[in-house]
């Protein structure tokens, strides 16, 4: 086993007036290549503060995040820039998607906002049928020109798979994906997300209040007064 990506001594917090709120004080953390991790914890311990630092979302305030091997909180914002679009998908609880476009241009959004003008129209017929394959993987292949309105929620979080997936990522942190769903549809969410997990080997870290969901995972940890509680993980 090959350690993917992990945290060291992450401390975080957030200024509220005159006073810093401490959130993370020193959150450490490996995860091997291929896992899928569940993060539980109550409401405001964290949970969501550290996936952003770890997909370089923010920056903590003291500590390092690594991945395969390399430091990389501290890179260039260029490099950072690099990491966040390509390396990294991020899927969150309420989509996140552009209410006026299709699901289908939803997902060819990333390179459209990536690639000069030029290089977008070489390169459209490919990234159309790239995102097209991708919606067809989710199982969204017949609601290709649907706009997010006249989607079900859990069609609404397939499209923002199917999108974080455009950029060939090699880890996927979701933040509560099945949050804003019913039990079915976000069973059948967690089952997506398990075999995109097998089949390509995707490193995945994922947020959840949800217990069942949770213990699906191949390991559970819990965030509790700002610290990785290591007997949550030993549990799971
Ligand atoms: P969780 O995802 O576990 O619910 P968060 O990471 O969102 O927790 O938040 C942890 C704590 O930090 C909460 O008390 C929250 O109010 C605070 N917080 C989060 N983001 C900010 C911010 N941008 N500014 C100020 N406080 C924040
Ligand atoms: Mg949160």
């Amino acid at each position: 086993m090959t350690v993917h990506l992990s945290a060291v001594g992450l401390e975080k917090s957030y200024r509220k007036g005159r006073t810093g709120v401490p959130v993370l004080h020193g959150v450490d953390l490996q995860v091997e290549r291929g896992e899928l991790v569940a993060v539980i914890g109550q409401s405001g311990s964290g949970k969501s503060t550290l996936l952003h630092l770890l997909g370089l979302l923010d920056t903590p305030d003291t500590g390092e995040v690594w991945l395969d091997g390399d430091r990389i909180d501290n890179l260039r914002e260029r490099k950072r820039d690099d990491l966040r679009n390509r390396t990294f998908g991020f899927i969150f609880q309420f989509y996140h998607l552009l209410p006026e476009l299709s699901a289908l241009e939803n997902v060819m959004l990333p390179h459209m906002i990536r690639l000069k003008a030029w290089s977008y129209l070489k390169q459209r017929k490919a990234i159309r049928s790239r995102a097209t394959e991708l919606l067809e993987r989710v199982g969204l292949g017949h609601r290709l020109t649907h706009k997010p309105n006249e989607l079900s929620g859990g069609e609404m979080q397939r499209t923002a798979i199917a999108r974080a997936l455009a950029g060939g990522p090699e880890i996927l942190l979701a933040d509560e994906p099945t949050g804003n769903l019913d039990s079915g549809s976000g069973q059948g969410v967690l089952e997506l997300l398990r075999d995109l997990n097998r089949e390509r080997g995707l490193t995945m870290m994922m947020v959840t209040h949800d217990q069942t969901i949770a213990q699906q995972a191949d390991r559970i940890v819990r965030l509790a007064e700002g610290r990785i509680d290591e007997w949550a993980a030993a549990i799971a």
